[in-house]
């Protein structure tokens, strides 16, 4: 069969952690790579808390300090009886400046090869046996371009792979509601981030203070929605920062929404490969998504450029990629388990689950040590909340 020429072997669509990490390992393979970025630059308008673990991050990238607000040495647990438990652990994370990762993925992307385009927002405009076409508009002017592969790194909306047919929408319940406000005049611990736990701050979720400074922070809360609750996570935000730092003031306020699914995207989509938020893939307990969406970006990468180059078969390139997810998140199922758990849990419950947690981390584990660990420990600590579980983990 005789195949159609094409503009770039593969095109991604959006510019945030999981498009750029995807382009640059497109590119490092040797693909001709073009990035479609809708806002007019790459990190303008971060939707983010910024905490990161280190040892997740340097798994992927080693960090420049250019991109590092501060370096965390540990957690403190805030429970919902007014209990709370510090877990010292030097050197465990970072709270990022995610504008300037951004950019420093960007420039990494850019020395590769990659194509960057701002201010283009990119839609799906037919899927062909052997090409993709895709529409950039940039200011109002529309052009048509075509690639063999595609990475839909478009974020939680997920208009790609829905357009597509490839994924539907999320549930209201699948979805970690957040607000957050970067605040100045806050006293902070700069070294330590806050999780404040309780039905009353923060149900199905935590609020969060993570330091940027010496009286700066990411002041937020994410709660998963049930429809028995009519207030939105803003105002849970609202009273919290009430209680925790009445005098400070706001100099950016964001609300956004993380994916928590069990069954992240698989990829069965004629050369559209997902990565990041777009591929569902942001841990289901804690919500984070910055390292899930360079893992994802990378499979997604090394994938269509396989592919696209013609190293691999489009099937042959699909279960490299689908597999390459699964072996990432083999532990899923067992982890969003927990996080119906967390979701249902009492008050007391938590209570217990917390004291129960900081025993475990006082005896030497670490907060970015193997999960599998803690979760065995809480089912011979409280097997009654826990029993649910037991099943997918050996104790
Ligand atoms: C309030 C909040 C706090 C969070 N805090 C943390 C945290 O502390 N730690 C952590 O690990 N995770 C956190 N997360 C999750 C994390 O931010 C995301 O999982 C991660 O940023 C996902 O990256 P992404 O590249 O997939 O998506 P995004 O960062 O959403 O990037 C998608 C990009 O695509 C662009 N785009 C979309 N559609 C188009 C289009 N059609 N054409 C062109 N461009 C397009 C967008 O402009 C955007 O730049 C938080 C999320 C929220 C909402």
């Amino acid at each position: 069969m005789k195949m159609t020429s094409c503009d770039f072997d593969v095109i991604v669509v959006g510019g945030g952690c999981a498009g750029l990490w995807a382009a640059a390992c497109s590119a490092d393979e040797g693909a001709s790579t073009l990035l479609l970025e809708k806002a007019s630059e790459v990190g303008d308008r971060v939707v983010c808390a910024e905490g990161v673990g280190a040892r997740g991050l340097r798994s992927v990238i080693e960090p420049s300090s250019e991109w590092i607000a501060a370096t965390i040495d540990g957690a403190r647990l805030y429970a919902p009886d007014g209990k709370w438990y510090e877990i010292e652990q030097p050197g465990c994370g970072f709270v990022l400046r995610k504008d300037r990762f951004i950019l420093g993925l960007a420039e990494i992307a850019a020395k590769r090869g990659v194509e960057i385009r701002t201010s283009a927002f990119g839609s799906l405009v037919s899927l062909a046996d052997d090409h993709i076409s895709i529409e950039a508009c940039v200011d109002g002017c529309r052009e048509q371009l075509r690639a063999r592969a595609l990475i839909a790194a478009d974020g939680i909306r997920c208009e790609i792979s829905r357009r597509a047919g490839i994924l539907g929408s999320l549930q209201v319940n699948e979805i970690f509601s957040c607000a957050q406000d970067t605040v100045s005049g806050i006293s902070v611990d700069t070294h330590f981030v806050e999780f404040h736990f309780g039905r009353r701050i923060a149900p199905g979720g935590y609020a969060w203070v993570f330091p940027k400074g010496r009286d700066r922070a990411n002041v937020g809360v994410g709660i998963v929605f049930d429809t028995r609750q009519s207030d939105c996570a803003s105002e849970y935000l609202a009273r919290f920062k009430i209680e925790r730092c009445p005098e400070s003031s706001i100099e950016r306020a964001i609300v956004g929404g993380v994916p928590s699914v069990s069954n992240p995207f698989e990829g069965y989509g004629r050369g559209i490969f997902a990565a990041g938020d777009a591929a569902r893939v942001a841990d289901p307990i804690s919500g984070a998504g910055i390292v899930p969406a360079l893992e994802s970006g990378a499979i997604a990468g090394r994938a269509a450029a396989a592919y696209s180059r013609g190293r691999l078969s489009l099937r042959a390139s699909e279960e490299a990629y689908r597999s390459e997810l699964r072996h990432l998140w083999r532990d899923r199922t067992l982890r969003f388990a927990i996080r119906r758990i967390m979701m249902r849990a009492s008050d007391s419950d938590l209570c217990r689950l917390l004291a129960r947690s900081a025993e475990f981390f006082a005896g030497g584990n670490r907060l970015d040590g193997d999960p599998i660990g803690l979760v065995r420990f809480l089912i011979r600590a409280m097997p009654d909340v826990f029993r649910v579980v037991k099943h997918l983990v050996k104790v």
